[in-house]
């Protein structure tokens, strides 16, 4: 790579990959060619979004479609709407899609697009023009065969209506180009549930696993990252299983529960509110006074005593000082509801202390256990395809049955191909060697 620019994230995201697949590599040399082709993109669609402001000023984007790898099905996968979009960022999440999509089971390839425009304090008649313009140029390149996007963060189900739309219009054709739709134009029942509360499924399988018998969440404190989408659900649905949900937050700091009695679904539904209104945490104005705001913190140290971490706000949210922080909090699960949550020397704090204490915290990696969205994406597709919606039940099932393949995938795959000296293989695999040697060798 030493003739390219410097790309930090998607090295990383790499870095992270090869990392772990050299037990896999070993015993099958003949996949180390794949290894090489499987880095590079198949595609890369650059453009500019000219768009109108409510002042009738020009303004211009860079937005783009990373169209990485259709070995499995068409590009799938969200498009990001944030400042800090760049191509590095797109290649990072567009190569960790390909083995997230991998391990759903479901045929669908691996994408990522987006632009650096920011949708924070924009009107919604200037996200509706920027989106139209957006669409106007990336409907050429997409079809429910060839690259189907869907959300991510700052794009949800009012701009994947606005894209749907445009789409439609120019093409003069209905068809599922895009997923995470509402409802009335073939969007998927508990497609906005999916992320969250698919992160929950995978845990569960590993609290449940780990301490065995059933409780799962019962009882378990748990501190969240992020307010968005995929933290809303998962908070929720911590609730649901008897757990207590002691944070959340957003770029401008946390939102922590003082008394230890944690969120109410009352306060989890008044912040989503907010969130959708592109608002802040910290004008959340809680009358009991059992929450308290902390600018420009992030929960990991914030809150003194948990047992599960989920960061579910974007990449890089835990570094090595806030994993060693958790796990002095008594945390012993820590998965990724954000892609590319933990950096490498967090992961590593983990999944040291896998191999080596007596009372470990387990890992589950975010390509597998955020993979519930990307899941409900491609029913969705399946959905669209046969003009049918299948009911919340069904779907749920469905999402709970991806999870639990998803993980054993991992946990199997894990005790196979063991890194070299991991003592604790048998019982603990390593579940993000599992998932990457999983994930590779479906799409190599
Ligand atoms: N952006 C989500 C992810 O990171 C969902 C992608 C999709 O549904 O296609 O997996």
């Amino acid at each position: 790579m030493s003739n390219l620019p410097s790309e930090p994230e998607f090295e990383q995201a790499l870095n992270e990959l090869s990392s772990t697949l050299a037990p896999f590599l070993e015993q099958n040399p003949e996949y180390n060619k794949a290894f090489q082709i499987i880095q590079i993109p198949e595609r890369i669609i650059q453009f500019r979004v000219v768009w109108e402001d409510d002042n009738h000023q020009a303004q211009v984007n860079r937005a783009y479609r990373v169209q990485f790898n259709s070995a499995l099905g068409p590009y799938k996968g969200g498009l990001r709407l944030h400042e800090t979009v760049n191509l590095s960022v797109l290649k990072f999440l567009g190569f960790e899609q390909i083995f997230k999509n991998a391990l759903t089971g479901l045929n669908i390839g691996g994408g990522k697009g987006g632009s650096d425009f920011n949708p924070k304090g924009k009107s919604d008649a200037e996200v509706r023009r920027f989106c139209k313009a957006f669409a106007t140029e990336l409907q050429r390149h997409i079809g429910p065969n060839t690259d189907v996007p869907a959300g991510d963060i700052g794009f949800s189900t009012r701009e994947a209506g606005f894209v749907f739309g445009t789409y439609k219009q120019l093409r003069n054709e209905w068809t599922g180009v895009i997923t995470g739709k509402a409802l009335d134009w073939g969007g998927s029942n508990i497609r906005p549930e999916a992320t969250g509360y698919g992160l929950i499924y995978y845990v569960e399988h590993m609290i449940n696993h780990a301490e065995g018998g059933s409780n799962g969440f019962k009882g378990k404190k748990v501190v969240i990252s992020g307010s968005g989408n995929v933290a809303q659900y998962a908070a929720l649905k911590v609730l649901e299983l008897g757990g207590t949900v002691l944070s959340l937050s957003d770029s401008k700091g946390s939102l922590i529960a003082k008394d230890g009695k944690g969120f109410t679904a009352e306060m989890i539904s008044e912040i989503a509110q907010i969130k959708y209104k592109r608002g802040e945490l910290k004008s959340f104005g809680d009358a009991s006074g059992a929450l308290e705001f902390h600018e420009g913190a992030r929960p990991w140290t914030l809150v003194k005593s948990y047992d599960v971490a989920l960061p579910s706000a974007t990449q890089n949210e835990m570094n090595e000082d806030e994993a060693k922080a958790a796990l002095a909090a008594g945390c012993r699960f820590v998965a990724e509801g954000s892609n590319m949550g933990l950096d490498q020397a967090a992961i590593d704090v983990f999944e040291h202390s896998r191999t080596t204490s007596d009372t470990p915290c387990w890992y589950g990696p975010g390509k597998a256990a955020n993979s519930g969205g990307v899941a409900v994406s491609g029913l969705e597709m399946a959905q669209n395809s046969a003009r049918l919606t299948w009911a919340p039940e069904e779907v749920d099932q469905k999402l709970k049955d991806i999870m639990k393949n998803a993980y054993d995938n991992c946990f199997k795959t894990g005790q196979k191909f063991p890194a070299k000296g991991d003592k604790v293989a048998d019982k603990l695999p390593s579940l993000v060697g599992g998932a990457n040697i999983a994930g590779f060798k479906k799409v190599a």
